[in-house]
């Protein structure tokens, strides 16, 4: 313990309350600055809630391009750039072009394996230090193809590709996957089944977070923004902030899509897209199932969520921009009652669309590690659909490099300056 080095984390979203936690563990004195009021929303909370080491296909994948300029024609389109004038924007899809090659996905794969792996070793130690009062659950995860063509391809890509990296994936026939999940009829060719995926409810987990913080005496700064920065001697000295100034030896960014704009003004290069997802969740479901479900065609996410169920997905890179699209929420309707054909729009009833932004780097890896202008500011954001998965493993790393200690995971791939 050294309770003499102090750190600043910027963001209270799951990203930077984990990190808080690995940092006070580490003794350092730690103050969390969130502009937003204590218990608001964040990405977090209305997500699908998968720790998902299932996911060692980087978004920027082979054949992305193309599937992304189909898909850039139609608003109701899972995956949908609206086209603008940005150069932010060009340059983001630009390199999201240029990581979508097999190379990309045989380098990215490992790694992603590995800090997924690490995580959901981490989420075990969390639900047995909490009482798992966030309903983490270790059942598995079905990507569900509605089609045999479906089916083949994610046989012989993503489930041969997961074997390949120490996450077990099998392939099941559509008897065998109701023999798995009886909670309701399904009309699918077959799925590929990972039993080590999990997943939590993450409206409990925040709160579990938080009070886990309060525990360790961590002081929490909300209703307060990071508005600039004080450097000296390429350190960075205070952060500026909306409450005034809050010198520390160690900075976290933690401010999920808006890193960016936190970070302007250091003369560092971060390109990221809010990539805006929307969820729908039933709060007394006629079906209960036990595992969570990827509908594959139509990249709709199911999850059983305690009580409730939840239908999340949608990837819409127009900004941040508030407008809720209903063809986006009939789409994740549709798709439920397409796989689930016992499940009606009416079950949908009085359900609040809810809409986050996802983080999103343009190689689809996140932004962990020192800045090398700044090396005592850690990067803990652009985790895009990982961001729940792996924000112990990217807590805990943050923690690690500020205390000067090896980190547990390889960053070969996740250096914040590989765009510089
Ligand atoms: C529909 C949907 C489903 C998803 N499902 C999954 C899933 O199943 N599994 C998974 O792993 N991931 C999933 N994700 C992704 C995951 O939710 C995100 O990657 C993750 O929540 C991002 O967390 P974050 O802490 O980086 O960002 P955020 O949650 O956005 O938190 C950043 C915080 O920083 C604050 N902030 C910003 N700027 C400043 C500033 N200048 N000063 C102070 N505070 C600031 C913001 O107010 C915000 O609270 C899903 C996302 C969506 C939208």
């Amino acid at each position: 313990m050294n309770s003499s080095r102090s750190a600043v984390v910027v963001g209270g979203g799951i990203l930077g309350l984990c990190s808080a936690y690995y940092l006070a563990r580490e003794g350092f004195t730690i103050t969390l600055v969130e502009r937003s009021a204590e218990g608001a929303d964040s990405c977090a909370q209305g997500s699908a809630g998968y720790v998902s080491p299932s996911h060692v296909q980087p978004i920027s994948s082979p054949g992305m391009v193309w599937q992304g300029l189909k898909w850039m024609t139609s608003s109701r389109s899972p995956f949908y750039i609206k086209p603008r004038l940005d150069l932010d924007l060009l340059r983001w899809g630009w390199l999201f072009a240029r990581s979508c090659t097999p190379e990309h996905t045989r380098r990215a794969a490992p790694v992603l394996a590995q800090h997924c792996l690490e995580s959901r070793r981490l989420f075990v130690e969390l639900a047995e230090k909490t009482g798992n009062t966030f309903e983490f659950r270790t059942e598995g995860l079905f990507n569900l193809c509605k089609t045999q063509e479906t089916l083949d391809k994610y046989s012989k890509g993503l489930a041969a590709l997961a074997n390949s990296v120490g996450v077990e994936a099998r392939t099941l026939s559509a008897k065998e996957t109701a023999t798995l999940e009886p909670g309701a009829r399904m009309d699918i060719a077959g799925s590929i089944y990972f039993p080590i995926d999990a997943h939590l409810s993450p409206r409990k987990f925040m709160p579990a977070m938080v009070a886990l913080l309060q525990q360790q005496g961590v002081k929490f700064r909300w209703g307060t923004g990071v508005t600039g920065w004080k450097t000296a001697g390429g350190r960075v000295t205070h952060a500026v902030t909306t409450a005034g100034e809050l010198a520390a030896d160690g900075f976290v960014l933690a401010s999920g899509s808006w890193a960016p704009e936190t970070v302007r003004g250091l003369k560092l290069s971060l390109p990221m897209q809010p990539g805006k997802g929307y969820s729908l969740t039933i709060e007394k479901p006629r079906f209960k199932f036990a595992k969570s479900a990827i509908l594959t065609e139509r990249r709709v996410a199911m999850t059983p969520m305690g009580d409730t169920l939840r239908f999340g997905g949608t990837m819409e890179v127009s900004g941040h921009d508030d407008r809720v699209r209903p063809e986006r929420i009939g789409q994740i309707k549709a798709a439920a009652s397409d796989y689930f054909p016992d499940i009606a729009e009416a079950d949908f009833a009085g359900g609040k669309p809810w809409f986050g932004y996802r983080p999103v780097s343009p190689d689809g890896l996140p932004y962990l590690g020192r800045f090398g202008r700044h090396p005592n500011l850690i990067a803990a954001c652009g985790h895009a659909m990982l961001g729940i998965t792996l924000a112990p493993i990217s807590g805990l790393v943050a923690a690690e490099l500020l205390a000067g200690k090896k980190p547990s995971v390889d960053l070969s791939l996740t250096n914040p300056d590989r765009f510089a």
